[in-house]
């Protein structure tokens, strides 16, 4: 039995070595005669699993002193609401609106105080990052909003906002780990880790320590308050705990292949590969403008329908999988995270131009 190639937005492929590693360890982890899926998340065995991921992630991101790491559950849609039951001191956060899920966290706020879409891309079906450079950034916003990497669309932030001051809050669920990035420029950031980390069931926080406080939102659920998290270093309660083992491992994953900077120029070269030949494609072309095109969800589309299901079913069959758009934009959406490697976006594209001969 082999593998095929996952194009899947998440949850997506995940690095062999780290797969084979947890299989070899599933029936005894490191001499301990159990599974970590078995075992306290009170033992020493855990701590040092816990404590060793969130120590190679701030040495992979580089992570200040100032900022707490928190591995949390409920998915990075939960993060919808943690951040303004947390965050909204004066009920106001300002929302840059590129896709569907910043969309999603901006009606989220909405429950809970005066949300703001001050700048969007819908008008032409979030195709491109709007100009953030002199946004109308309320007086009194608490944070202002981001969703940086739109997986749906395939749009990626080149420059972050200006946000006048105001921390900002960002979800990298599908971009975190891709590259560097300056935590500093942040005030909180999340992901769900199911597209470039680990399985899905674990969220990263992290978040600027003044930004955590016990002054929150009346009706906040003592689960959803970081300060809970960052007091008891994510173990208030029982954490998910096989999913952080996995994440702690594609971080020395990551280590082993150079680190983020070495992830970058892998990422850049894969991308490049499949860009470059949409770019010249006659059958089927990009969705997005080059300036703002993502390293990790690329879109593309031949403009008919029946010939977009048609190359999802071949491909399929020449083991290229889940190639299909997403249900509300449809034609084909790759995404090339850090586990896919070089070979698969060779074969998609290969399979691209054989395909593109059949039917042009
Ligand atoms: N944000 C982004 C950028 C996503 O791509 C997704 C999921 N695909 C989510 C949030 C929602 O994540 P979850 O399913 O973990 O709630």
């Amino acid at each position: 039995m082999g593998r095929i190639y996952n194009f899947s937005a998440g949850p997506a492929v995940l690095p062999e070595e780290v797969l084979k590693e947890a299989a070899e360890e599933m029936l005894d982890y490191n001499g301990y005669g159990m599974s970590v899926m078995e075992m306290s998340h009170r033992s020493k065995a855990f701590e040092g699993i816990i404590n060793e991921a969130e120590k190679d992630l701030r040495e992979l991101m580089n992570i200040p002193d100032n900022y707490k790491v928190l591995f949390l559950q409920g998915g990075a849609s939960q993060q919808f609401a943690a951040v303004p039951m947390n965050l909204m001191k004066n009920k106001v956060a300002d929302y840059i609106i590129t896709g569907q899920w910043a969309k999603k966290a901006y009606q989220e706020a909405l429950i809970y105080g005066k949300a703001n879409a001050i700048a969007s891309s819908a008008d032409k079906t979030f195709s491109y990052i709007p100009d953030c450079s002199d946004l109308p950034i309320s007086e009194e916003a608490d944070y202002v909003y981001i969703c940086e990497n739109n997986t749906i669309y395939g749009t990626k932030y080149k420059t972050l906002p200006n946000t006048k001051g105001k921390p900002l809050v960002a979800d990298l669920s599908s971009c975190i780990l891709s590259e560097p990035i300056d935590v500093t420029k942040y005030g909180l950031i999340f992901a769900g880790v199911q597209k470039n980390v680990g399985p899905a069931g674990v969220v990263i926080v992290i978040i600027r320590e003044d930004l955590i406080s016990e002054d929150t939102l009346p009706a906040t659920p003592t689960m959803l308050k970081y300060k809970i998290h960052a007091d008891n270093k994510s173990l208030y309660n029982t954490p998910p705990a096989y999913g952080i083992y996995i994440c702690g491992k594609v971080f020395k994953w990551i280590k082993n292949m150079g680190g983020l900077e070495a992830m970058k120029a892998r990422n850049e070269k894969k991308a490049k590969i499949l860009y470059d030949y949409l770019d010249q494609s006659k059958l089927f072309k990009g969705t997005v403008v080059k300036e703002d095109r993502s390293l990790m969800n690329v879109p593309f589309v031949t403009g008919d329908a029946n010939l977009d299901a048609k190359f999802v079913k071949e491909a399929k069959a020449a083991g290229l999988e889940n190639l299909k758009g997403h249900r509300t934009v449809g034609g084909m959406r790759a995404s090339i995270y850090n586990a896919m490697p070089i070979e698969g976006v060779e074969a998609l594209v290969d399979f691209m131009k054989k395909f593109e001969e059949e039917n042009l």
